[in-house]
């Protein structure tokens, strides 16, 4: 494409290379009369939205230009990863915006979990970021739990005001819109067509709802240090957990290691005894080892006992990075890796070092749930 073009819709700048990334457009499509990004044209012609992504500085920007604008602000965090999907700059363009916390994916969460605990462990969290939610729903966007109650809340408070939608990628921001679309949109007679934030060039595409107003969806940001941001897609579909996670409990006795498929090691480095109960997907097999033995497996069985990743994957894959921490024995630890999953330590005062891809970021919190 050497001229440039814009979106009829959004008003983006076109592009047919990449097709994840803002503006894009098939090749082919590029000799018909209207020009619309591929995100504009799912809206309007199928009413589905689908994830774009953007770095966060750029994000950040956006957000700048429409802080001033009167709407609902709701941000979508994953409560599998909420560190690595939590944005962190966001307490800044709020102003005197309503703003609620909506934590996707409760549905990986055992039964047993206390919802009231981890609600007022968010709350906390996003006290600790300059963030104070009027309200924080726990929800499952894809297994239809909670939609609800965040439609009632914003049907009750929109009085005039925009829907603004703001998540990192892969927390189920698109379909948490679809899935609200439906619901808040009781008018079918309207068209879904996009348009373009006024008086800006903004990659933000604006839903129409019956009343004049609009949801409006903005790019998922992208959180670098998310082991998801990294893997192959077959990779991504082994970690990203899709049923209830069961959590799998270890008695570790002295120094011993639990590596994660070859995606991470965890090491109890003293001779102490604690319970290591592991949420992640399904899919990654879990391996105990002693630690004197830890390095020479990994070197012998990367890729094989140890996977995913695949051979050639692990090949293409940051080496491991050591992060060590203290574990203070007063009530229960989640050491969290971004992307892949935490786990609770309890019992004693012990040291842990974690081992992930260089560039993966690894978190010490108190105990979610
Ligand atoms: P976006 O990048 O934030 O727009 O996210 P998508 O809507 O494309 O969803 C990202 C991934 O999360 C997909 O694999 C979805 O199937 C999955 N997902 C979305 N909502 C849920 C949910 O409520 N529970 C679970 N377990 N997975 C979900």
């Amino acid at each position: 494409m050497n001229e440039i073009k814009y979106c009829e819709g959004c008003g983006v700048e076109l592009q047919t290379e990449f097709p994840k990334k803002i503006g894009y457009i098939p090749p082919s499509a590029l000799d018909k009369e209207q020009h619309i990004c591929q995100r504009c044209f799912r809206i309007k012609h199928y009413n589905e939205v689908i994830p774009i992504e953007m770095d966060e500085d750029d994000f950040l920007q956006i957000l700048n230009n429409i802080s001033m604008s009167d709407s609902i602000v709701i941000h979508l965090v994953d409560l599998f990863d909420i560190d690595g999907t939590f944005i962190t700059g966001l307490h800044r363009f709020i102003g005197d915006n309503p703003f609620i916390m909506v934590a996707n994916k409760i549905d990986l969460f055992p039964k047993s979990t206390n919802k009231i605990k981890v609600k007022q462990w968010l709350a906390n969290y996003a006290k600790e970021h300059g963030l104070f939610p009027e309200e924080i729903f726990l929800i499952s966007a894809e297994k239809n739990i909670g939609l609800m109650d965040v439609a009632q809340y914003i049907e009750a408070n929109r009085k005039g005001k925009d829907v603004l939608v703001v998540g990192a990628t892969n927390v189920g921001k698109s379909t948490f819109i679809n899935r609200l679309i439906p619901i808040i949109h009781q008018d079918t007679e309207i068209e879904l067509t996009t348009s373009r934030y006024p008086g800006t060039t903004l990659n933000i595409v604006r839903i129409p709802l019956s009343d004049g107003n609009y949801i409006i969806d903005t790019p998922g940001v992208i959180h670098k240090e998310r082991l998801s941001e990294w893997v192959s897609p077959e990779t991504l579909k082994a970690i990203s957990p899709r049923k209830t996670i069961k959590p799998k409990v270890y008695q570790l006795i002295g120094e011993q290691s639990l590596f994660w498929g070859g995606l991470a090691r965890i090491d109890q480095v003293r001779k102490t005894r604690n319970s290591f109960v592991c949420y992640l997907s399904n899919d990654i097999p879990i391996h105990r080892t002693r630690i004197n033995k830890a390095d020479e497996i990994y070197d012998k069985h990367l890729g094989e006992l140890l996977s995913p990743p695949s051979k050639e994957e692990a090949e293409l894959l940051p080496r491991f990075q050591k992060h060590s921490f203290k574990i203070s024995g007063k009530g229960k630890t989640d050491v969290v890796i971004s992307g892949l999953g935490w786990v609770t330590i309890d019992g004693e005062v012990t040291n842990v070092d974690v081992y992930v891809p260089k560039g993966i970021g690894v978190h010490v919190r108190k105990a979610l749930i």
